[in-house]
């Protein structure tokens, strides 16, 4: 869910692998803008079609990161927490912090916060581990200006704690609603985070 300040959804990635002669085809979060033929359009890019991808990834329920899941008819469905193979639910313990593997560079992990139950996507790269992070951070900008994230979050400790934790590992991150960007070097040296005074301290005293 977007800030008034930034309705543009930026969130919509496909990641696209050749591996032991087995082709793995995914899109991740953002995928109608309203009209089904901008999701075409997307894939047309790449010389995919619907029928071709593996998984299809939400970060999360908000209504402009889900969209057109009909027409990914043979894919695995990663809905926030919830998997999906055909009608079938498939249990997996995001809670207790186990990745979903979708193979050996690739893998889904929980990062709550902005909801209770939103999930990141792990690529590793050429270029060092991108993270597609979905609306655990709005933009850039928002490692200085902790409006743009906190004031659509369900529970900003915990939103806190996950962030520092991904800025640790990663390289690139793929925010909700801005370009990727690279991980500043003094965030990853020393993880800084401008926090609202009394959520700072919640999240010293309770996590
Ligand atoms: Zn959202």
């Amino acid at each position: 869910m977007a800030s008034n300040k930034y309705q543009n959804t930026n969130n919509k990635w496909l990641f696209e692998k050749q591996k032991d002669n087995s082709r793995r085809k995914g899109v991740c979060g953002y995928v109608w803008k309203n009209r089904e033929d901008f999701c075409w359009a997307g894939l047309k890019l790449h010389d995919l079609v619907p029928e071709k991808i593996d998984y299809v990834v939400c970060t999360h329920g908000h209504s402009d990161h889900v969209g057109n899941l009909n027409l990914f008819l043979n894919a695995i469905h990663i809905i926030s927490h919830d998997i999906c193979i055909g009608d079938t639910y498939v249990l997996h313990d995001f809670k207790q912090g186990i990745p979903y593997e979708i193979d050996d560079d690739v893998e889904v992990i929980s990062t709550p916060g902005h909801t209770s139950c939103d999930v990141s996507v792990n690529v590793q790269t050429d270029k060092g581990q991108v993270c597609i992070a979905g609306d655990l951070f709005e933009r850039l900008e928002d490692m200085e200006d902790y409006t743009l994230w906190q004031d659509n979050s369900e529970n900003p400790a915990l939103q806190h704690k996950v962030r520092l934790e991904v800025l640790k590992r990663a390289d690139w991150i793929v925010p909700g609603h801005g370009p990727m960007f690279q991980v500043p070097n003094e965030f990853k040296q020393q993880p800084r985070m401008v926090m609202y005074e009394s959520v700072t301290q919640e999240a010293d005293d309770t996590l």
